[in-house]
């Protein structure tokens, strides 16, 4: 790695723990001093030495039109001009929720929270809320934020560490959190069976994206529908990846199920810090200032955020997702057949426009990251988070880091 950016993450180190404050970006697992980012256009970033690279990593998802795309530049600028926050409502709130909710329409209302996690906590609260019930059902190995109760057995961040609960959370919080394995309808069944009065809500990924991509399993979601239904539990699916992310909508919708509460975040902030939860009405009321679930934060539908939001939701809608997708088909495909496969012991995963790449020795993992890295291509900095393709990639980038993985591999 060129000087400057070690000389910078040398200086991280002494101020910011491990030199991040996401422990994904610590790189750890890759054996590689990490990447910091100046600034990104398109499909490509730049680090501090003027190395470009083409992302794949996206902001771990948030920015499917690639980075600083003008039109939400222009947008964020305006907003920026009337004033940074004002933590009252504001039209553009108002436009974004009227947005979502038209693309998603079995919810009626929203909540604008300011992450993913955030999103996840104000969901499961009205659920226990509304159902009047302590417990939680998630799967092993999905990660819905780094709420204290839902670090058991979380994927990516903590799988890469190595880290099956959190330091630092009583075994108390963690008591009405139940887990089953993901795919395994037997086990849900048998835990309904047990705590079926007691659980508020079962969460679940429709598509995970947290341990390597996985594909939706359409009669495994089918079973929690039907489940959470004749046990009068909620059903909330996390689209905080997923949604907006392969048609204008929610998972949810492609596969036909509905859930009673959808997470998102990522996409619907074009880039800036976001996330909301929302349901119908008549699970939505029980939040304040209406009910008596309580939710609140200074900077929940931030205008500048919103404006990033809406901007980009108005360009989404007019795209066609097949491009993507179809480049997400051509790289892999091209990656399974002529470079990868019968060379190195690895799994390629992928769904729609997003891939994961799992290697079964670490060590080439590790060489294989390091490489492409060199090569100006940034992968996931951990096997068991997703890699993206944004409507800003063309095929030239993906000739281009086909040539090389290529050269890696051949
Ligand atoms: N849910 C899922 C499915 C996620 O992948 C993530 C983050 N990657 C979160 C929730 C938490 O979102 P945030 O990082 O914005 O808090």
């Amino acid at each position: 790695m060129a000087k400057k950016n070690l000389k910078l993450f040398a200086q991280a180190k002494k101020y910011l723990v491990g030199g991040v404050d996401s422990p994904v970006r610590s790189f750890k697992s890759t054996g590689t001093a990490p990447l910091l980012i100046k600034k990104g256009k398109g499909a490509k970033i730049y680090d501090y030495d003027e190395k470009s690279y083409i992302d794949y990593v996206l902001s771990f998802g948030a920015l499917i039109l690639g980075h600083s795309h003008l039109a939400v530049i222009k947008a964020v600028k305006k907003a920026i001009n009337s004033g940074f926050s004002f933590s009252t409502t504001n039209r553009t709130e108002i436009e974004l929720a009227k947005t979502i909710i038209q693309a998603v329409p079995f919810i009626e209302q929203i909540r604008f929270v300011n992450s993913g996690t955030e999103a996840v906590m104000g969901a499961l609260r009205l659920a226990r809320g509304y159902t009047a019930r302590d417990k939680i059902l998630k799967f092993s190995h999905s990660f819905h934020g780094s709420a204290d109760y839902l670090l058991v057995q979380a994927g990516s961040g903590l799988a890469t560490l190595n880290i099956a609960t959190s330091a630092g959370v009583p075994k108390d919080f963690i008591k009405h959190t139940l887990i089953a394995p993901y795919g395994d309808s037997k086990t849900v069944e048998k835990i309904f069976k047990k705590y079926g009065s007691q659980i508020a809500a079962v969460i679940v990924e429709p598509a995970g994206g947290n341990y390597g991509v996985i594909s939706p399993e359409i009669n495994f979601l089918k079973s929690l529908r039907k489940i959470t239904r004749e046990y009068n539990a909620l059903l909330v699916f996390d689209e905080v990846i997923t949604g907006f992310r392969f048609h204008f909508g929610t998972a949810a919708q492609k596969l036909g199920i509905t859930p009673d509460i959808i997470c998102l975040g990522k996409i619907i902030g074009g880039g800036l810090p976001i996330g909301a939860f929302g349901a119908k009405s008549k699970i939505m009321r029980h939040l304040a200032p209406l009910g008596k679930v309580y939710q609140a934060s200074t900077f929940s539908g931030n205008p500048v955020v919103m404006q990033a939001g809406l901007s980009t939701l108005k360009i989404l809608k007019e795209l066609d997702y097949e491009q993507p997708k179809k480049l997400t088909e051509f790289l892999v495909g091209r990656l399974k057949k002529e470079v990868a496969y019968g060379k190195v012991n690895l799994t390629i995963s992928h769904y729609a426009n997003m891939f994961s790449l799992q290697f079964k020795n670490n060590q080439q993992f590790r060489s294989f990251y390091k490489f492409m890295l060199e090569q100006g291509v940034y992968f996931a900095p951990s096997e068991f988070e997703a890699n993206f393709i944004s409507f800003a990639h063309s095929k030239k980038d993906i000739e281009k880091t086909l040539d090389a993985a290529r050269r890696f591999f051949l």
